[in-house]
């Protein structure tokens, strides 16, 4: 069999299994072949019955003693009940709706039983074992069998048998894509021989070694990528900004004293801006840390200096907030703000568009539409760009690019995990605000179910009655946006009717043109909205200082991160503020809610996001615009990703366009999987 060949040559498998193989997105032997198993099940250890021990899961090798007792219980559940006899000990096994078991157990030979073996006071006992007639060529029990990602239909047992197939027919072996100086270093097996300890796990050890060998693989790929992505723009010289004492007297015009954690990421980000190599720095600050501040500091120094800065948002909403802010903020410094986004006017964009190419405007405010051809900057300096999880890793080169090389600050209130970060930045350099304005006090949450409702609405109504305002968060419709708003509509409808009757309700949601949305927010700002219905747009930065309460629907729906960042809509003011999260149950739900009523601290909060999202669903990952992995754990294999880094630069200081012929297959395959994302063509 050759690499190439369709999955339907493989033996046992047809045409209705290789549509299920399709599924997996396996076509050919070689995609089953990196098709891969997640773990394994440990059943290569067999004992004699007097050794077991209470509650250990092995296998045991017997003959059927006595009879078979098939019979239905009374709950019309079928049960077959035997013992089992390995010549010295007996054991009982039990099956619940399973009668053709009966039927096997039936042909007197020996067999082995793979389960849980209790301790019933008399003997011991299996549930439900996995039972195979022991012919010295145990494939279910007796051995370490792979555990493989799968679909409905399609079960371990046809998976393995293909792959074991596979394995033993090809006539050629997969090409190894690390370099052989790489391999060497990192003293790894050969690519065949991994996915053979793979397929085949001989041992715990060498599943593990030759799983990592592929994650580090993963790693290597996905690094080279992104290295290469920001190799471009260290080509580029940035304009050095050479006025930042001036930002003393910013800090001194504002009302308030700058937290130490400020002050300090404001003097890393100074030290940089003076330099003519372009900054390349994130700063990362749990919600309600003060980041905006910050980055008006380095705007300010830009402006002083002469030169002009850009703010990027990924939504309207948050734009045009930042733009409210930052216009009065830089008008008392007698420096132009303009804003540019999708939902202006033809004529509003005109006029914008003259003020940032003539340089009147010194500050540049703005959505995605600022990557649009039809901009062209003066001057630009500095570029910022907020909230950057919402950004695919390209948009944000793109908006450098056209800054020429301009000084970047990427600012994010989401906690990226450090596994994460690093592979997503790379070498950026990383500020952390990790303190919050003086004063804040915690959000209490709640978790509660249904029958709480109308205590949460009193509760709801008795605070806005005190003078503050509330969130009501609707339920994510995984399908579509379309339908997440309309059920949006349809809920403040009858809450306009029902429960707060008195009270004014709005609602508020993606499909809303962007001038209606910006009347809500200001409304809600002025306090003329008690009640704002709303889908996740107000995620992201939205700052109404006197909304105290924010009601999540169907909290369980949404992710970890995600709830964090909903929440950080409240709390921002005097006012004591609560989060009431309405959930149905389920254990990870569970877990979740947990952790929310217990914690504030947003790093925290994503690292268990990470972790319980486990492997494959990885955080994050394919909404930044990266191809996905699938042997890598972000959350246990951080020293996989530091040596994986450090050996893709040493790599890449010595052939920084992989041309030499050793580099080839790397090459292509970061090329492939950086395409199929989206990404094509970084390395020509
Ligand atoms: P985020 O980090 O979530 O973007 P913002 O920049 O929106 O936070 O700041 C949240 C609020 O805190 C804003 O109203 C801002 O004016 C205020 N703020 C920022 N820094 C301070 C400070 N040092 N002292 C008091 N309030 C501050
Ligand atoms: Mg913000």
């Amino acid at each position: 069999m050759k690499l190439n060949d369709s999955i339907q040559f493989v033996k046992g498998i047809g045409e209705a299994r290789a549509k299920l193989f399709a599924r997996l997105g396996i076509h050919t032997a070689e995609d089953l072949l990196f098709h891969l198993p997640r773990t394994i099940e440990d059943r290569s250890q067999t004992k004699p019955i007097s050794d077991l021990i209470d509650g250990e899961t092995v296998c045991v090798q017997g003959a059927v003693a006595g009879g078979i007792k098939a019979y239905r219980s009374r709950g019309r559940l079928s049960v077959t009940q035997a013992t089992v006899s390995d010549g010295e000990s007996i054991m009982k096994v039990i099956w619940f709706n399973a009668p053709y078991i009966a039927q096997t157990l039936k042909s007197g030979l020996e067999f082995t039983f793979f389960g849980k073996a209790v301790w019933r006071g008399q003997c011991f006992e299996m549930v439900n074992p996995v039972v195979e007639v022991c012919d010295g060529e145990g494939r279910k029990t007796g051995r370490i069998l792979p555990v493989y990602p799968s679909t409905a239909g399609l079960s371990q047992t046809h998976i393995r048998s293909a792959a074991e197939n596979i394995l033993s027919t090809l006539t050629e072996a997969p090409r190894d894509i690390l370099p052989a100086s790489v391999i060497d270093e990192n003293h790894f097996m050969p690519l065949f021989t991994a996915l053979k300890n793979l397929h085949l796990p001989q041992s715990a050890q060498g599943f593990e070694a030759a799983r990592e060998r592929l994650a580090f693989e993963e790693f290597f790929v996905l690094q080279t990528g992104i290295h290469t992505l920001g190799e471009e723009r260290k080509n580029f010289k940035a304009i050095p900004i050479k006025n930042v004492k001036c930002i003393s007297d910013f800090a001194k015009a504002l009302p308030f004293e700058l937290t130490a954690a400020q002050k300090r990421v404001i003097n890393e980000i100074s030290a940089d801006l003076l330099k003519d190599t372009p900054m390349n720095r994130l700063v990362q600050g749990d919600v309600g840390s003060g980041k905006t501040i910050v980055a008006a500091a380095a705007m300010y120094a830009s402006a002083m200096s002469g030169y002009q800065s850009v703010l990027m948002a990924p939504t309207e909403i948050l734009a045009m907030q930042h733009f409210k802010n930052l216009k009065s903020l830089f008008l008392s410094f007698g420096f132009e703000t303009v804003l540019l986004s999708g939902g202006m006017t033809a004529a509003e964009k005109r006029e914008a568009l003259k003020k940032i190419k003539d340089g009147s405007a010194q500050i540049i405010v703005g959505t995605h539409a600022l990557i649009s051809d039809t901009v062209t900057f003066k001057n630009p300096a500095l570029v910022i760009t907020d909230e950057q999880h919402r950004f695919g890793v390209r948009q944000r080169t793109l908006l450098t690019e056209k800054g020429y090389g301009a000084h970047t600050l990427v600012m994010t209130a989401t906690p990226i995990p450090r596994t994460l970060s690093l592979i997503l930045y790379g070498d950026l350099d990383i500020s952390i605000i990790d303190e919050l304005p003086p004063g804040r006090k915690p959000i209490e949450t709640y978790s509660v179910a249904e029958k709480m409702r109308s205590r949460v609405n009193e509760f709801i109504a008795k605070n806005i009655d005190e003078g503050r305002q509330a969130y009501i968060i609707c339920p994510l419709i995984e399908e579509s946006e379309a339908l997440t708003a309309k059920s949006a509509v349809e809920y403040a409808e009858k809450l306009k009717k029902t429960a707060f009757k008195k009270y004014s309700v709005e609602v508020m949601h993606g499909k809303i043109k962007a001038a209606e949305r910006k009347q809500i927010m200001d409304s809600f700002a002025k306090g003329d909205i008690d009640i704002l219905v709303s889908t996740t747009v107000v995620e992201v930065g939205v700052d109404v200082p006197n909304a105290t309460v924010m009601v999540i629907e169907n909290a369980e729906r949404f992710g970890l991160s995600q709830l964090h960042q909903l929440r950080g809509r409240i709390g921002r003011g005097k006012h004591r503020s609560y989060c009431i999260m309405f959930c149905e149950s389920g254990k990870i739900a569970q877990e979740r809610m947990k952790i929310m009523c217990k914690t504030n601290d947003g790093f925290k909060i994503s690292e268990k996001d990470l972790e319980l999202r486990g492997p494959g669903e990885f955080f994050g990952i394919r909404q930044h615009g990266l191809p996905e992995l699938k042997v890598a754990n972000l959350a246990t294999d951080m020293d996989l990703l530091i040596r994986a880094k450090e050996s893709v630069q040493n790599l890449l200081s010595e052939d920084p366009t992989l041309s030499k012929p050793d580099n080839k297959p790397l090459k292509e395959k970061v090329c492939q999987k950086f395409a199929e994302v989206g990404e094509n063509g970084i390395l020509n």
